[in-house]
This record gives C-alpha cells, sequence and structure tokens, in this order.
C-alpha cells in the first residue's frame, strides 16, 4: 500500500527521492523516510548511510530534511507509510535497519511469519526498535549476510511468508541496490547509468520510460553499470525492458484544487477514451480486442462472478445487473475477500472477472488465483496498464481512464461501469441481442460523456444542497435496482473523505430496520430516476418524509412533480435505466468533494486509507 522509491546513479539522490515519494504520497502517508548511502571516504570515514524519517505527510519529512542540511550521496531509497503493524511513530517509519551489518531497506506489505522470525533473531542477539513486521526482515538479511547482499536478500526472502516488495542498501556495498517483489508491485525504471526503481509508474516517468516490471519473487541486483534478475533460489530470470505508457500531465494537478475534483470533472474524457474504437454503432456491436480470443467461451459461459473490493464491488454490482439482463447469463458480484475463503463452487462454463482499478489489490489478486485454481476462465477489468491483474488473467479489458490519484474513486468508478457494460453488450449481442436493439443502445452509451458534462455543470447547485446538509452527522442512500450499487457507491464516497456516517442500501429494506434511525431533518439520499420502480422508490421517499426526514433526489430532467414530494431535486438526463448509474453516481460524487470541503478535510489523502489496498 506504500509507496517506494530507489535510486543509483550519478545523480544526487535526495530531491530525486523526495519527489518521487510526492508523487507516490496517495498510496500511504502516514509517515515517510529516506535513507542515503554517503560514499565519501576521508581520513577514517568510510562508506556510510545516512537516514532521516518523519511522521505525517512527506512534506514533514522534506521539513525535517532542510533543518539538517540534507542528506548527500547517490544511492537511496526512501518509503511513505500506511501502517499495518506497529503504530504510526518514527520508531516504526522505514527505512529500517539491521542492527549489525548496515543494511536498511523498506518494504511494502506484510510477513506473515514476522512473530516467530522474530523470535528467533532475538535468541541470535538482535535488538528490534520498532514494532514492525519488516524490522524483522531487515534483521533477517544482516543474519544472513556474508559480503554478499544479493545472496542475503535471497536467503531471507526462502524464509518469509507474506508479500513483500522492498529495496535493500547496505554501507558494505556502496554500488549495489536490491530490490524484490512478492504479491506488491514493484517497477525498475532503466536509464544511462541510473536506475529508479518504484511501486507506481508516476515516480519513474520523470526520469526514463524504459522499464522493467518485477513478478513475483524477482530479486534484482541493480549496479550503475547495468543489473540481473534471479529468483530467491538465485536462478537468473530473463526479463523485458518495456516503455511505461504515462503522460506526466495526467498525473498534475494542473489548476483544480484536489485530484479528485479533476478526475470527476475528467469523466466525459475518461470515458470518451474508454468507449473509444470500442463502440462500432454501424454494425450494432461491441469491439473488444482483449476479449475476441475468448469470444467464445463468453457466449457459452454458464455463470459470471465479478469480484472486487469497495468502488469497484459497487461497480461489479452493476456489472451483475446489467449481464444477467442483457446477455441473460447467470452473474453475481462478491467481496473478493469472502469469495476468496468460503470454498467456491466452480463449475464448468465460469467466467471470473477481477475488477479493480490499480490491478493491484491484494484480496481480489487472491479470489482470482483461487477461482482460476478451481478452473474458471479469468477475466480483469483493470485501468492500470501491466499491473498484476491485467498480467495474471487469461484476458481483459483495460479501463483507459488515465491515472487516478485521489484515494477516493470517482472515473475508475465510471470506466468500470462503462466496460462491464460493453462486456455485457459484447455477449449479448453474440447470444440473444439483435443489431437493431444493441446499436440502439450503443447511441446512448455514446452520448453518455456529454450527458456528464451536463450535470457537471450543474456542480453549484449539487454544493449549495450539500451546504443545506453538511453539519448532519449520519445520512441515508437509497436505490433500487441497476441503482442500488449506486446508493452504495454515494454512502461510500460520502464516509471515506467527509467522515460522515452514511449508510447505503436497497430502498425497499430500509423498513425492515433502518427506518428506526430516521430523525427530524435526516438527510435521505434517493437515487429516483425514471425507470421500472420509480412509483416504488416514491413509495418509499413518502416513507421518510413521514418520519420527519429530508429527501434529496437524483432524479430525470424534465421530471417536475418530484420538487412536490423533496426538499431537494438533482437532475440528471434520460437514459434507458441499465446506462443511468454512470450518470446518476455523479452528484453523488461531488456531494461528497464539497462535503469534505466544507469540513475542513484532506480530499484526497483522507484518514486512515490508502489508495491501493495491497495487503489483504
Ligand atoms: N507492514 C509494514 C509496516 O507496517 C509495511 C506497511 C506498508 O506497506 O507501508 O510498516
Amino acid at each position: 500500500m506504500c509507496g517506494i522509491v530507489a535510486y543509483i546513479g550519478t545523480k544526487q539522490a535526495q530531491n530525486l527521492l523526495v519527489e518521487g515519494l510526492k508523487r507516490l504520497e496517495y498510496r500511504g502517508y502516514d509517515s515517510a523516510g529516506i535513507a542515503i548511502l554517503d560514499a565519501s571516504v576521508s581520513g577514517s570515514r568510510s562508506p556510510h548511510i545516512n537516514i532521516t524519517r518523519a511522521v505525517g505527510r512527506v512534506s514533514a519529512l522534506e521539513d525535517r530534511l532542510e533543518q539538517i542540511g540534507g542528506l548527500r550521496g547517490t544511492l537511496g531509497l526512501a518509503h511513505t507509510r500506511w501502517a499495518t503493524h506497529g503504530g504510526v511513530c518514527e520508531a516504526n517509519a522505514h527505512p529500517h535497519k539491521d542492527d549489525k551489518s548496515g543494511i536498511y531497506l523498506v518494504h511494502n506489505g506484510i510477513i506473515e511469519n514476522y512473530s516467530a522470525l522474530k523470535i528467533y533473531l532475538e535468541e541470535k542477539g538482535h535488538k528490534f526498535t520498532s514494532e514492525t513486521d519488516t524490522e524483522v526482515l531487515s534483521m533477517l538479511i544482516g543474519e544472513l549476510y556474508e559480503g554478499d547482499l544479493e545472496a542475503a536478500v535471497q536467503g531471507a526472502l526462502r524464509e518469509v511468508t507474506g508479500a513483500y516488495a522492498i529495496a535493500v542498501i547496505c554501507d558494505k556495498e556502496p554500488d549495489t541496490l536490491v530490490v524484490a517483489r512478492k504479491g506488491s508491485p514493484l517497477i525498475v525504471g532503466v536509464g544511462d547509468k541510473e536506475f529508479v526503481v518504484a511501486s507506481d509508474a508516476s515516480a519513474i516517468v520523470a526520469h526514463t520510460t524504459q522499464a522493467v516490471t518485477l513478478d513475483d519473487y524477482n530479486v534484482v541486483k541493480i549496479t550503475r553499470d547495468g543489473f540481473r534478475t534471479s529468483d530467491i533460489h538465485n536462478a537468473t530470470v530473463s526479463h523485458k525492458v518495456t516503455q511505461l505508457e504515462l503522460d506526466l500531465d495526467a498525473i498534475e494537478l494542473g489548476d483544480y484544487s484536489h485530484y479528485m475534483l479533476k478526475e470527476i470533472n475528467e469523466q466525459p474524457r475518461s470515458l470518451r477514451n474508454c468507449f473509444r474504437g470500442r463502440i462500432d454503432q454501424r454494425e450494432g456491436k461491441i469491439v473488444l480486442g482483449g476479449l475476441t480470443t475468448y469470444a467464445k467461451e463468453l457466449v457459452k459461459a454458464r455463470r459470471i462472478i465479478l469480484t472486487g473490493q469497495g468502488t469497484a464491488l459497487h461497480a461489479a454490482m452493476i456489472g451483475e445487473y446489467i449481464i444477467e439482463d442483457l446477455a441473460k447469463v447467470p452473474a453475481v458480484a462478491e467481496y473478493a475477500s469472502e469469495f476468496r475463503y468460503r470454498n467456491p463452487i466452480i463449475e464448468d462454463g465460469t467466467i471470473v472477472v477481477a475488477v479493480s482499478q490499480s490491478g493491484e489489490t491484494a484480496d481480489t489478486l487472491a479470489a482470482l488465483y483461487e477461482a482460476r485454481d478451481r478452473g474458471a476462465l479469468s477475466l480483469g477489468v483493470v485501468n492500470v496498464v501491466g499491473s498484476t491483474i491485467s498480467r495474471d488473467t487469461d484476458a481483459g479489458v483495460y479501463l483507459r481512464v488515465g491515472p487516478e490519484i485521489g484515494v477516493a474513486s470517482t472515473k475508475a468508478f465510471t470506466g468500470q461501469v462503462a466496460v462491464l457494460t460493453m462486456i455485457a453488450l459484447f455477449m449479448a449481442r453474440r447470444r440473444f441481442m439483435s443489431a437493431d436493439q444493441c446499436a440502439d443502445l450503443l447511441k446512448v452509451l455514446d452520448t453518455i460523456p456529454e450527458k456528464i458534462e451536463r450535470i457537471l455543470e450543474q456542480d453549484d447547485v449539487v454544493r449549495k444542497v450539500t451546504q443545506k446538509y453538511v453539519e448532519r452527522d449520519n445520512w441515508l442512500f437509497l436505490g433500487r435496482g441497476y441503482n442500488y450499487p449506486t446508493a452504495l457507491e454515494g454512502a461510500l464516497k460520502l464516509k471515506e473523505i467527509s467522515y460522515i456516517h452514511a449508510e447505503g442500501m436497497p430502498a425497499a429494506e430500509m423498513k425492515h430496520g433502518p427506518i428506526a434511525l430516521i430523525n427530524e431533518g435526516m438527510p435521505a439520499v434517493f437515487i429516483a430516476n425514471r425507470g421500472r420502480q420509480y412509483d416504488k422508490v416514491m413509495s418509499n421517499i413518502a416513507e421518510v418524509r413521514a418520519r420527519g426526514g429530508h429527501v434529496i433526489a437524483v432524479a430525470t430532467e424534465g421530471d417536475e412533480q418530484i420538487k412536490n414530494h423533496c426538499q431537494d431535486v438533482l437532475y440528471v438526463p434520460e437514459v434507458p435505466e441499465c446506462l443511468s448509474p454512470m450518470l446518476t453516481v455523479i452528484p453523488l460524487q461531488l456531494m461528497a468533494y464539497h462535503a469534505a470541503v466544507m469540513r475542513g478535510h484532506d480530499v484526497d489523502k483522507p484518514r486512515n486509507l490508502a489508495k491501493s489496498v495491497t495487503v489483504e
């Protein structure tokens, strides 16, 4: 979940590492640290490693570095932490150090057998100064070190279970950086006599676009002259240098005050990108290059399992509805974390679809492997090109919505829904749907971006409505059918960035318990666009009003009479119900954004959260 940046080359490493950390800060931001090897030898001074750490944001680390006059050297490591083991304090911040050999390490992930290893190392006389699992790994590497850092790292990794991306340096080897991964992403950027290693491409592209994406169990020894990839048993592994496709502009904030706002506003463009070349209106069909090899399996599919976590799960739930509705294949959406551990039955003809922005979500990956091992065909619906899910699935479709930096997912959500809609149509058209029927839907699908533009123009209205309720600490989000998952997503957005307690649920479920929560003035957001269940939703609105709740309705443009039943209305253009979640979610995203700003929170880095959840 954290961010790792490491550098070996000829330039001074500090600024480059700090810049990289800033790019990665959305991955974890409770503390940060840096270690740089100073290779200057004068008098009795031999190469040594200096370290600085600070609790809080990368800016706190920068202040600290300024106070001490900076660190010199051309080989170093840096880290932003998202604590798993041990509280948020300087002693637990990375880099961690071995107490005997001058070895420093940064780590992303969890060493699951750290307790047993710690007992073993304590018996060997090691003294621990942190509560982290990571320090155990640094001590273990130190314990095994006999003058060869690469060998010590390989040896230690043979002993650990869990997930890791690591970068390691040692003061006795001033021309060596060793990095490795299992389960957490790591990329080696290859420059001219310099290498930048990072957890994601955003920290690399300013320096080089040539890179090697590590596979699980890869260990890479890097010197200023080159690098070698091996596995943890020291067998040489071949690697492929590829071009990183990431535009630096896409990860800049530009004129926006927050990435989340930028990304909400990018949705018309990101969806146009997502649709480009995939909607063939003339033929009335969807073209998904990534799926053509498996078109037959999709046509014959007997069950689709869609899996993900958080926002991706909400998109998967919409996928469940639309695949059943249009393609007429039984579909189910399930939390990856639950699916994985409940001994699921995978019959012939089952396809599992892993939905994830980062393509690195640990729970989703675990579910994917479980389903794959049980014989399911696996598809990935991910945003990050080259991510683990994209590489470890049989086939897939990229979102193509561009990098998402704000921790609260927005454009990735609409991208996931758009891709799942296209997958549903891809299957439907090959099963029961006529070209004309499909063309009708495609015509509307193609207009979704401009319809989102229209909703975004009402930002001011959304802000004013939010202002009315922002002091309330409990909200309900209610919807039915396709917009039940939208209600869940609206509630999640609000709670994750504004820390307001919000519950999303099917509108009908309210009277089976949650209605007891409603008191005078409680905000209840209803997704009440026109559709099959409109009248039922109106009844639920009446039930809330009768108990003093204040209703904010997301309704269809032209529905004037709904104003008589609600305190506030936010309008979205009319589209067939199955396409409506891509529109109804937009005012909910804006509402969550404004609530967080009004409450004075750090919108892009909400407390306790990190962008890409790479631990189970
Ligand atoms: N498990 C480690 C810790 O708690 C690493 C966490 C991370 O990935 O940032 O320090």
